[in-house]
């Protein structure tokens, strides 16, 4: 299970969809493909929407904008996919009909035996929630072996190493480190379902070429939970 942030799309300008960009990781996830690695991916929407930003709004309302925002991701991932001949399916957790299929478990299954990339679309389908706890929730239903969690830095650090140069980055720790310490990880929710499922969870840089490969080959690119 690949979970890519909002932000991962917009490229160096931090807002909407940088389009090279979305080449660049459609190439990578072909690469898992070709080596006959089973690929979900769920996206964000940082890029575009996060709940939080709503301030005075309603915050269910706010949320739903958020996950909306993601099923824009997700098509524009789809479709730099297909583009380079991967076949693709969006599952989204808010039915509609229209623009891709209902998230329904076992037909998402039958997609990734036969090679498909399933993107899961509209978070959990709850406010409330983030993609991260959406990417544990999906990768625990489709007994996804780890989430490769493609991250702007190059794994978990002690402390922002955008704001300290002292900071020190780990290279493997446990769910319960990652959730007593507060570390930048993923959020407490989904951190909580991946220690409950034993999923481990592979922070990475989607800055350096090539990483997800990497990754999946077992190279401690950047921090293991486990
Ligand atoms: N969201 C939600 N429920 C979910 C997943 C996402 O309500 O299950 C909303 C929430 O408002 C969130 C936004 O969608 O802020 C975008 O998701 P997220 O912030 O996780 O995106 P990322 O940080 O990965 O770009």
């Amino acid at each position: 299970m690949l979970k890519l942030s909002g932000e991962a799309l917009a490229g160096t300008n931090g807002y909407g969809i940088d389009f090279e960009v979305a080449l660049r990781i459609s190439r990578e996830i072909k690469e898992l493909v070709d080596m006959g690695v089973e690929v979900g991916a769920v996206i964000g929407a940082g890029n575009i929407w996060r709940g939080r930003q709503g301030g005075g709004m309603d915050r269910t309302t706010a949320d739903y904008m958020g996950m909306l925002a993601t099923c824009i991701n997700a098509l524009a991932l789809q479709n730099s996919l297909e583009d380079i001949g991967v076949e693709t399916r969006v599952q989204s957790a808010i039915e509609m009909r229209e623009i891709c299929e209902p998230y329904i478990r076992r037909r998402a299954m039958r997609h990734l035996e036969k090679g498909r990339v399933v993107i899961f679309a509209a978070g959990s389908g709850n406010p409330y929630f983030s993609t991260d706890t959406a990417a544990a929730l999906r990768a625990a239903e489709i007994e996804a072996e780890a989430i490769l969690f493609a991250k702007k830095v190059d794994g978990v650090y002690d402390k922002d190493p955008n704001l300290y140069a002292d900071a020190v980055k780990y290279n493997t720790l446990t769910y319960q480190q990652v959730l007593e310490q507060g570390l930048k990880a993923m959020d407490s929710p989904a951190m909580a379902l991946c220690k409950d499922n034993n999923i481990p969870i592979i922070v990475f840089s989607l800055d350096e070429p090539g990483n997800i490969k990497r990754a999946i080959a077992g190279e401690n690119i950047g921090t293991i939970i486990s």
